[in-house]
């Protein structure tokens, strides 16, 4: 029987011919039956008495709370997120319809290589269980059996074995060749793709087995991972590896997380984190965007915390452009240094995780960095290309008005980023003045021990301040003994020296990097005198105010006039002081 062009209006009238449409949601959602009708708890929002009604007779479904309505096929795309398409063939398959797009031989084909999957699957399956190292591995990698089963693992054993179990199961073995579980090698001989690799089942968004995916355990493959090759069943852009197995977290929780590899996702869900997916590659197609806008308005991508990882966010991000419209965005979490999630979890647990989370950025303020990163220098050349870039990036946005609003908001930030290139001075002027008075004296002990090379210039400067706090002044003395009278002019040796000494080195570590790090010899020079100005300038001040008492009270005209130019002097080195940090 061949179909073509088949309307909804017959598919409908076909499936309420055969079946009925509360036999259909029942499945998923749990429904009493009331006169004519059937009602439920309703699966699209949530609340306590049910509002949600099923008619057989109109072959409708309807919610009196969040409105949401319709037929089989609508509430098959709803529910399970399904295209029509999809939908369809859910339905004819639950209905025993005779919908057809292709033609029968197609059809069976690919009936064919759904069905050699699903038993090979029950096989590599039941083939973990029989394998006590592979079984091992796993274990040793997954502790939650319930994740292991969830994620239907499995292990493909020798290929004979494979071979006669699909043999028994009635496929010839033409038929297997026809998948890529078999290969051939240079020989022309056939041999198992899998073999000796546990086993990660790859489910379609009917949530059938369409591929796998196999992982080394023996370490004697160069090749760690191996997927299933394309075919017309498997394709990579319209799978989500895990939608099918954290669905109903992700539906409830509207949470979902893009990340690289099978066991980022599945060390994720043995944490508790049931919301993540992977794309099977580094890339994301329009389909798996538009899916995951299904589930959330705003899904999240978790990348490997690597130069790799960074750069295909970055590639993502601006794919992603073309398909915004309004509502709908991601946010990209950043993980720590050389962390995936999969290490990440061995480390830590879902509580920083969730911090990462919130952490998180918005899409829009990664191609804002993406934008700027073209700019090397402040001039108005490469302003002048950010405004290009601005330009660029904006318009790839299909849609107006979204374009729009992110070329207003580029405009903004170049606008906030030109300003603070002139402001810069100032700025850290003002920053560094409010560091207060312990801060700097910890800060020349930072300039001690990480920055030697360039203490040894203000040994004279050093040796007359007098710290405030007394620890500080012990620690500070000691450190200049060092430094001029034994002579030590390598700062390893001198952090290796004082490292177990200081009882706060982590503290003045931490300093460092956030004071320090990522200033050159010339800016480090610039604070540095502005940290002993600083330390100086309290001191001045109090001796001037002290003079001016003096001089007040003292009727001896020479002594008055003695100090009046002790005054003086003071007041200009203040002056010099404020000057300087003003320039
Ligand atoms: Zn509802």
């Amino acid at each position: 029987m061949i179909r073509k062009n088949i309307s909804v209006d017959e598919i409908l009238n076909e499936f309420n011919n055969k079946s009925r449409l509360s036999d259909l949601i029942s499945k998923y959602v749990k429904l009493t039956q009331r006169g004519n009708s059937f009602i439920g708890k309703c699966p699209f929002h949530n609340e306590k008495t049910p509002s949600f009604n099923v008619s057989d007779e109109k072959g409708l479904f309807h919610c009196f709370g969040c409105k949401v309505g319709g037929n089989a096929i609508t509430f098959l795309t709803k529910y399970k997120n399904l295209s029509f398409k999809e939908a369809v063939n859910e339905l004819s398959i639950f209905a025993g319809l005779q919908i057809y797009y292709n033609s029968t031989t197609e059809i069976k084909k690919k009936k064919n290589l759904f069905s050699i999957l699903f038993e090979t699957n029950n096989f590599f399956r039941d083939s973990l269980k029989k394998n006590q190292r592979a079984f091992k591995y796993i274990n040793s990698r997954i502790k939650k059996n319930e994740v292991i089963s969830n994620f239907e693992i499995g292990f493909c054993p020798a290929d004979k074995e494979l071979i006669d179990f699909l043999k028994e199961k009635g496929y010839d073995l033409d038929e297997i060749k026809k998948t890529d579980l078999m290969i051939k090698n240079n020989e022309n001989k056939y041999f198992g793709r899998f073999r000796n690799r546990l086993i990660f089942p790859i489910f379609n968004f009917s949530e059938k087995v369409v591929g796998f995916g196999g992982r080394d355990i023996n370490n004697n493959s160069k090749i760690k991972y191996i997927n299933s090759q394309e075919s017309e069943i498997f394709k990579k852009s319209e799978i989500l590896f895990g939608l099918k197995q954290n669905n109903e977290s992700i539906r409830q929780n509207k949470t979902i997380i893009l990340v690289e590899g099978y066991m980022d996702v599945i060390s994720m869900a043995e944490n508790d984190v049931k919301f993540a997916v992977a794309s099977l590659g580094t890339t994301l197609s329009k389909t798996q965007i538009l899916k995951m806008w299904n589930y959330s308005n705003v899904p999240y991508i978790c990348f490997d915390g690597d130069e790799a990882g960074r750069e295909s966010s970055k590639r993502i991000a601006i794919k992603i452009l073309e398909f915004l419209v309004p509502g709908k965005s991601f946010k990209f979490i950043k993980l720590p240094e050389n962390y995936d999630p999969d290490s990440f979890f061995k480390k830590w647990n879902k509580k920083y995780f969730d911090e990462l989370v919130n952490k998180s950025y918005y899409l829009s303020d990664l191609i804002w960095q993406i934008i700027l990163e073209s700019v090397e220098k402040p001039t108005p050349e490469f302003i002048a290309l950010l405004d290009e870039k601005i330009k660029y990036y904006s318009s790839k946005i299909l849609n107006k008005t979204v374009s729009e609003e992110y070329y207003r908001f580029f405009i903004k930030k170049k606008n906030d980023f030109v300003w603070n290139l002139k402001s810069r001075k100032k700025k850290n002027f003002v920053i560094k003045e409010k560091v207060q008075v312990f801060t700097n004296e910890k800060l020349i002990i930072v300039f001690f021990i990480f920055e030697n090379k360039l203490i040894q210039n203000f040994l004279e400067e050093i040796s007359c301040l007098k710290f405030k706090d007394q620890k500080l002044e012990k620690i500070k003395d000691s450190l200049f003994k060092k430094i001029f009278i034994e002579k030590i002019k390598d700062d390893q040796e001198l952090i290796q020296q004082t490292k177990s000494q200081l009882f706060f080195y982590e503290e003045i570590n931490l300093l460092y990097k956030t004071h320090l790090g990522g200033l050159n010899d010339e800016e480090k020079l610039i604070f540095f005198q502005q940290i002993l100005t600083n330390l100086k300038l309290p001191d001045l001040q109090s001796e001037g105010e002290k003079l001016k008492k003096l001089i007040i009270n003292t009727n001896d005209n020479d002594k008055q006039a003695e100090l009046i130019s002790k005054y003086n002097k003071i007041l200009d080195e203040i002056k010099t002081i404020k000057n300087k940090e003003l320039e």
